[in-house]
């Protein structure tokens, strides 16, 4: 059967990039290997989809090349996907750093995709496995064939929209990738990223028994390389019986896998205090300093750090010496990662296909005319908070816009 356009992978991406193609009036096909649509979105904010963020910009998003994301951010807003929303009626609330969810359930915007990729006229071929990618040059424009395992199909344009590889058994695979590569396009190393950290075992003995210990932090990657400007997250960090979690660790591990996964990554434990001025105030203080840190951590918490640093005596018997190492300590607390947990729980993939190989208006091929790549198969990745959707929205927006 014949389409303009074939959209690969029926998720955030592919569904906006169909909808758009066919309000164009392209014939659209959409091929999904799972027998579930949208289950990323499903699985997305508890449940309840932290589809976009009022505050997206360029510089919440990793990648080589920082400025790429821009014009297709730029062409499709967080307003835009908002206006879609209440356009279905659906109701939504900002959390928390702009990060807008729906007040029921994610379902409801699977259900708007879906529905939208319905009223353009889009087909389906799901489940459809993919076995081969041809491309046929030569005619007037160029042709590319799918086959799968229901049926080939063809079309003049083909939109890769296949995500990355972060939670495999809700359906992620690299057939993304290996299609780059398959048309000589490079592909940045994936990893996980919005993951969160393992701990070496000699740090575990001391704090894994706090597993679920949850407590307000400036995280960062304490080396960053010299020119990069890393943002540090003020958020939750959490004590898990692996290392590490909670938002601020998911943050800072995109960045920290992003400089290879070396290094030691940095809590500011007292964010917006003077840990020096504050130890000064109880200079004289005969209660012992795990103590006096409730005042900011939770008690178990505060009574391991302090331990492990051998520091039990009454505040008041701590050398000057010592008291500058503890508020130095408090507002810096070096971690080394032993590395990371995975893409089984990682919320999204690193690296990808390489933006240099792509337009940033239409996100098409630049060697492989009528061949696209949208959505987090692509180097281009964003903080938590919806940003990672955002982008989805956007590059599926430009490719349907073009293709
Ligand atoms: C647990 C979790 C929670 C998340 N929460 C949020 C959140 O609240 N906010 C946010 O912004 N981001 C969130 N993300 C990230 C977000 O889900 C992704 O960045 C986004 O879905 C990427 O969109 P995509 O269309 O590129 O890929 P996907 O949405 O992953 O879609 C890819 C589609 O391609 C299909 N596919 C894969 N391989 C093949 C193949 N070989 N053949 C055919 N089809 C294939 C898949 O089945 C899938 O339907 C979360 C991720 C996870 C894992």
């Amino acid at each position: 059967m014949e389409f303009d356009v074939i959209v690969l992978g029926a998720g955030a991406a592919g569904m906006m990039c169909a909808a758009v193609a066919g309000r164009r009036g392209r014939r659209v096909l959409l091929v999904e290997h799972a027998a579930r649509l949208g289950e990323k979105i499903r699985v997305s904010g508890g449940g309840r989809c932290n589809f976009t963020n009022l505050h997206c910009r360029p510089e919440a998003f990793l990648s080589r090349n920082p400025h790429f994301c821009r014009s297709a951010l730029a062409r499709y807003t967080p307003r835009d996907f908002t206006a879609l929303v209440e356009r279905h009626g659906i109701r939504y609330h900002e959390k928390t750093l702009g990060q807008l969810f729906c007040d029921d359930s994610a379902a409801q915007i699977i259900a708007m995709l879906k529905g939208e990729c319905d009223a353009a006229r889009a087909r389906w071929a799901m489940p459809a496995k993919v076995e081969r990618v041809t491309r046929h040059a030569g005619g007037d424009t160029p042709d590319f064939e799918v086959a799968t395992t229901q049926g080939s199909f063809r079309a003049r344009a083909l939109v890769v929209a296949t995500g990355g590889l972060s939670i495999p058994k809700i359906g992620a695979t690299p057939l993304g990738y290996r299609l780059a590569e398959q048309f000589g396009l490079p592909v940045v190393a994936p990893k996980p990223a919005l993951v969160p950290l393992a701990a070496a075992p000699e740090w575990l003995a001391q704090f894994g028994e706090l597993s679920g210990s949850s407590f307000d932090a400036i995280a960062s990657c304490a080396e960053a390389p010299r020119g990069a400007e890393w943002p540090p997250f003020h958020e939750a960090a959490l004590i898990t019986h692996r290392g590490l979690s909670g938002p601020a660790i998911l943050q800072v591990s995109s960045y920290w896998q992003f400089g290879g996964g070396r290094g030691p990554i940095a809590l500011d434990l007292l964010p917006g205090h003077d840990a020096g001025a504050w130890l000064a105030a109880h200079r004289r203080d005969q209660q012992a300093l795990a103590a006096l840190l409730t005042e900011f951590l939770p008690r178990r918490f505060a009574h391991s750090f302090a331990a492990a640093h051998g520091w039990t005596q009454p505040v008041a018997q701590l050398s000057n010496t010592v008291l500058e190492t503890v508020a130095q300590t408090l507002k810096g607390w070096c971690i080394q990662p032993s590395g990371t947990l995975g893409y089984a729980k990682a919320e999204v993939t690193l690296g990808g296909v390489n933006t240099g190989a792509l337009s940033q208006q239409t996100l098409e091929a630049r060697s492989v005319p009528g061949l696209y790549f949208i959505g987090e198969v692509v180097d281009v990745t964003g903080w938590l908070g919806g940003y990672n959707f955002q982008w989805a929205w956007a590059s599926g927006y430009a490719a349907g816009s073009a293709a």
